[in-house]
């Protein structure tokens, strides 16, 4: 028994560094994996404590609870706002944040034994909030089924949100679910320019991919909207890309869409500004001025773009989604993720 929490990781395979981390965050330390059908990323399977998270009620998020059965995300978005979480870690919000991926192996086993206790009151639980449940990771240790399952069983509704194709595995057991629980979901299309897209958010399935996951749900008969997020100043806030991105949305079917223009917090900060460097330097300038002050866009500026994709959107037909309905909160301020 290890009586200090910064663990190195027994179990490895030849030639991997483990790296420290705090693991009285997460619970117990299981094994460190590597495989070939997933080069370059690191598997930390971990047993957790628990896994339902209480939002805490300062926060403005329309929901209380959150599952996160995984930490890090290889889908290596430069603008990632969980980026920071990684360093809870001791690992750093870069590249370990694209390829040391935690794995609570237990979560559905923890889950079920939240969901069964008496004070559980079946409030509506999001996924997809702080990193991807539908990155590459669950293609190897698939605990979106039992999560989605468990969930249903104990009538609890849900939503995810994503830019994982592969939730589309999972669509037998979410019309399972939708049956009996409140089941919502959301893909996340910030812009539909490849080249573009093959640079920012390098691990994901590209936009017309993932628009098309959200035909593919709406067409099953699960709620599946859009969140145009994170819109990124100087690069997708003008007309011309707005445009061409609410024109891809409309052919999907979605049911809404949400814009969210791009916030950069300590972590994302560094990583999102490093590539702009070497890749836009004009835009420096541009990205201290809105950024000076705060990880958040001046609200005029925010308030404008929003308001673009909101003409467009309407002129479109596309529905605004609940909280976008509410004009005040048309942009949501916490929602990037996935
Ligand atoms: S923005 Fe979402 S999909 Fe991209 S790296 Fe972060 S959690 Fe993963």
């Amino acid at each position: 028994m290890c009586s200090n929490s910064r663990v190195r990781w027994d179990g490895l395979r030849s030639g991997e560094e483990p790296g420290l981390f705090d693991v009285r965050l997460l619970g117990a330390p299981g094994r460190v994996v590597s495989s070939p059908q997933f080069a370059g990323i690191t598997f930390y399977e971990i047993f957790a404590r628990s896994i339902l998270n209480r939002v805490p009620d300062s926060s403005r998020v329309p929901f209380r609870w959150t599952i996160n059965p995984y930490r890090g995300c290889s889908h290596a978005c430069r603008y990632c706002f969980a980026r920071n979480t990684h360093t809870y870690l001791d690992l750093d919000a870069g590249s370990d944040f694209d390829s040391k991926i935690v794995v609570k192996v237990n979560a559905v086993e923890v889950l079920r034994r939240e969901l069964a206790r008496p004070s559980w009151r079946r409030e509506h639980v999001a996924m997809g909030t702080n990193v991807d449940c539908y990155q590459r990771a669950e293609g190897r240790y698939r605990l979106m089924p039992g999560i989605i399952e468990a969930l249903a069983d104990y009538r609890t509704p849900f939503s995810i949100l994503t830019k994982g194709s592969l939730i589309l595995r999972d669509l037998a057991a979410l019309q399972h679910a939708a049956r009996r629980v409140d089941v919502s979901t959301a893909v996340s299309v910030g812009f539909v320019d490849t080249e573009l897209w093959r640079h920012v958010e390098p691990g994901t399935p590209s936009p017309l991919v993932r628009l098309e996951v959200c035909r593919a749900l709406n067409e099953a008969g699960i709620r599946c909207g859009v969140l145009l997020a994170p819109i990124l100043p100087g690069l997708t806030d003008d007309d011309e890309h707005l445009a061409a991105t609410i024109d891809a949305i409309r052919k999907t079917g979605a049911t809404h869409v949400t814009p969210i223009v791009l916030h950069l917090r300590p972590g994302a900060r560094e990583w999102y500004l490093a590539w702009l460097e070497r890749h836009r330097p004009d835009l420096l300038g541009l990205y201290r001025r809105l950024y000076s002050r705060s990880a958040y866009a001046p609200p005029d500026y925010r308030r404008a773009v929003c308001a673009k994709v909101h003409e467009l959107a309407l002129r479109a037909g596309i529905g605004a989604s609940e909280e976008a309905r509410n004009s005040s909160r048309w942009e949501h301020p916490r929602r990037q993720a996935s």
